[in-house]
């Protein structure tokens, strides 16, 4: 276990994953064939090829919530980690139980070493409103990159029609900011779709999407959206930033 608790699924250090141009390869090969594969294929073609070294990442959305779904028919003892800010909802919280009910699945959470109290105390009030990229970059990525220590391939839960950024997912690509294989299952999946499968089979969900929250990230970073508003416009809304930096496109390769 490392000093936050996430557990990887394998004992003792890592070699990390090195990027070359036969893995490039590889992984383009795969992706351009995995793009016509259904989500399961795809979980199942990365746990086969990087399993114990493949890990998802979950901030409980509807897309993570399908994933965790198949992932608990093929593959239940890959290891599911939370980033947990301490800014996430109760809701989101709640809904890790809920998993843990359902599915027998403990979603692990992953922290920062300074509580919430700790951080703003250390910055005189919270960072989300003045510098909401120094605020990501200490409560996620700096944890994504600890977890990316002890793995090779990581799972996200991204779609492309969410947002032209992330219109050019693909399926397996390099991540070079985490030096991990990224896979992304539900890139060619419409928000439709999602919702077909989450009614369909009964997948839980966060009670917030019904009162408007569409995309949820931390709670003072979001809002509800309006009629005819984009689905991630809830997201710091009123300012530039778009993303938390854990999918932007210009960092894979
Ligand atoms: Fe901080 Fe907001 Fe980023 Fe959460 S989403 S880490 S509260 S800036």
């Amino acid at each position: 276990m490392d000093q936050n608790g996430f557990q990887p699924p394998h004992a003792g250090p890592v070699e990390p994953l090195e990027y070359s141009d036969a893995l490039a390869k590889e992984l383009s090969a795969h992706s351009d064939e995995l793009e016509s594969a259904s989500p399961r294929e795809i979980l199942s073609w990365a746990i086969e090829r990087f399993a114990p070294h493949f890990a998802m990442a979950t901030a409980f959305g509807p897309e993570g919530m399908t994933l965790i779904h198949m992932l608990a028919e093929i593959a239940p003892r890959t290891p599911i980690f939370n980033l947990e800010t301490g800014y996430q909802f109760p809701e989101t919280l709640e809904l890790r139980e809920r998993v843990k009910e359902r599915y027998g699945i403990e979603v692990q959470f992953v922290r920062p070493l300074l509580d919430v109290a700790q951080y703003e105390k250390k910055h005189g009030g919270p960072l989300y409103s003045r510098d909401p990229n120094q605020c990501c970059f200490d409560r996620k990525i700096k944890l994504l990159e600890q977890v990316a220590a002890g793995l090779h391939a990581w799972s996200s839960a991204i779609r492309r029609d969410q947002s032209p950024d992330r219109a050019k997912t693909p399926i397996v690509g390099w991540d070079r900011k985490f030096q991990l294989v990224k896979v992304s299952p539900l890139a060619n999946v419409t928000r439709e779709t999602i919702w077909e499968m989450i009614v369909n089979e009964k997948i839980p969900y966060n009670p917030l999407h019904d009162q408007g929250y569409q995309s949820i990230g931390c709670q003072p970073c979001t809002r509800a959206v309006m009629f005819g508003e984009d689905e991630r416009a809830g997201r710091w809304s009123g300012q530039e930033k778009t993303e938390c930096g854990l999918h932007s496109i210009e960092d894979e390769d």
